[in-house]
């Protein structure tokens, strides 16, 4: 960098792990080019908001967030420069310049890399060097960028990019394009460095994790490559399609003690003619066998899904399949949505809409019935035994998750003792809704042989 002082830059990241994922390579090609960071937008020279557009409700809280930083008075005098990246410039190109005067430069999904140049552009004078080539991975499909050191002793690691499924009620494959995998050597790379700057998890995520692919190699391929180099890693996967579950999958998982024995399987709905609406395929019945076979293979499986409630033309008699659906399948954890008709989307030029009332209702009660089996569930965990990765402290007390448990959407093991980034074994005292209570029996040093991983 040739400047005697670095521009400082604020982040704030809404919406999903994806998005996390690229403010962190937003960060990263910003600190190669020398840019510095802080926590405050007020002490900064430029504001990055990383926005989410996905349904209309994200999109007001990402234009809320714009307009409020835009009322900051380091931004109306100038001193910090609005910048706003991710989903809602991607999905709403056309009509953002003249409608958000504040913001100075957008940045769309996929132009991430592109960012130091961008936000160097906005000072005059100022100029940035090349990003050392060695701090680059070489892709086919884009420079991904190397990643800070890990805050957390877990990381996200995104394994594609997109979606080329084009699910009825979904704006996300127009946002981020088609499904893109990113390459073996890339992904290896940039696990060797999240592990060597202290991760001991890596959550696997895409659109469609299962669809993953280089060459030959498919999702199976993957995991057991990375269960077998980082033997003391735990691997989870999120955000895999029904399709993707094949026994291949299974047979990995349930072979590896470090891949985490828990499924995130979005299925959005159970009855076959809501679902062929969707553009999706499968049946409740369908999706029972696969419950099924998954615990007939691992007993101790935790399961996640999402269902969306009150899709168009949904009758009660569907809605009320659902119901019975949640209740059959006994998932852990549930994530319900409820349908958000969407422009550009076929669902959402249907006339045949629910009301935005029955919509909510239905949602309602599918949450009460995910809760009332989740709460039971985790409660069921009381007097065992299992390993839990100590993450960080809250109000002075170590906390952390098992394997059954993913970070920031399930629960969470309140601990007596324990420091961030250890592996322990702690017995289940307590349970309180989804989170628990452990008492610490051994730190990963004093593992004996065999003991809970
Ligand atoms: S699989 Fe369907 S819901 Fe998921 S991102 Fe792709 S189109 Fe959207």
């Amino acid at each position: 960098m040739i400047h005697s002082k670095p521009l400082r830059v604020a982040f704030v990241t809404l919406g999903c792990a994806k998005n996390e994922v690229d403010s962190d390579k937003m960060r990263a090609a910003l600190a190669a080019s020398g840019f510095d960071f802080v926590d405050k937008p007020g002490l900064a020279d430029c504001l990055v908001i990383n926005t989410c557009a996905f349904i209309t409700e994200a999109t007001e809280e990402s234009i809320a967030a714009i307009l409020e930083a835009a009322e900051l008075p380091e931004v109306i005098n100038g001193q910090c420069k609005l910048v706003v990246a991710g989903c809602l410039p991607s999905r709403y190109a056309d009509n953002l310049d003249g409608n958000l005067p504040e913001v100075v430069a957008f940045v769309p999904v996929g132009d991430e890399a592109g960012i130091a140049k961008i936000i160097a552009g906005l000072f005059d004078g100022y100029t940035i060097e090349a990003a050392p080539t060695t701090t680059m991975h070489k892709t086919q499909q884009s420079s991904r960028l190397r990643l800070p050191a890990a805050q957390n002793p877990w990381a996200y690691l995104k394994i594609a990019e997109g979606c080329s499924r084009h699910c009825s009620f979904c704006t996300i494959p127009k946002i981020r394009g088609p499904y893109t995998s990113y390459p073996i050597d890339v992904l290896l790379a940039e696990s060797d460095e999240l592990i060597a700057n202290g991760a001991r998890e890596l959550v696997l995520i895409a659109q469609d994790t299962g669809l993953w692919h280089d060459g030959e190699l498919g999702l199976p391929e993957l995991l057991s490559l990375l269960a077998e180099r980082y033997p003391d890693v735990w691997l989870r996967m999120m955000y895999l399609e029904p399709s993707g579950v094949t026994d291949k999958l299974l047979n990995v998982m349930a072979e590896h003690a470090n891949i985490c024995k828990y499924l995130d399987i979005p299925l959005q709905h159970a009855n076959q003619k809501v679902l062929q609406n969707m553009n999706r395929s499968g049946s409740g019945d369908e999706f029972l066998l696969l419950t099924k076979k998954i615990r007939d293979k691992m007993p101790d499986v935790t399961l996640r899904t999402t269902l969306i409630a009150g899709f168009p033309g949904e009758t009660r008699a569907e809605a009320l399949e659902l119901e019975r659906f949640v209740t059959a399948a006994q998932f852990d954890y549930i994530g319900v949505f409820a349908y958000s008709q969407e422009e550009g989307t076929l669902a959402g030029e249907r006339t045949d809409q629910v009301p935005r009332r029955t919509r909510l209702a239905r949602a309602q009660r599918l949450r009460d019935l995910a809760d009332a089996i989740g709460h039971q569930r985790v409660a069921a965990r009381i007097g065992q035994t299992l390993s839990v990765l100590v993450t960080e402290y809250e109000d002075g007390r170590p906390i952390g998750r098992t394997q059954g448990q993913a970070p920031e959407v399930d629960g969470i093991v309140r601990l007596s003792q324990g420091s961030p980034g250890e592996l322990v074994a702690a017995r289940i005292s307590d349970s309180l809704c989804y989170d628990l209570d452990g008492e610490l029996i051994y730190t990963s040093e004093d593992r004996p042989e065999g003991g809970a991983r």
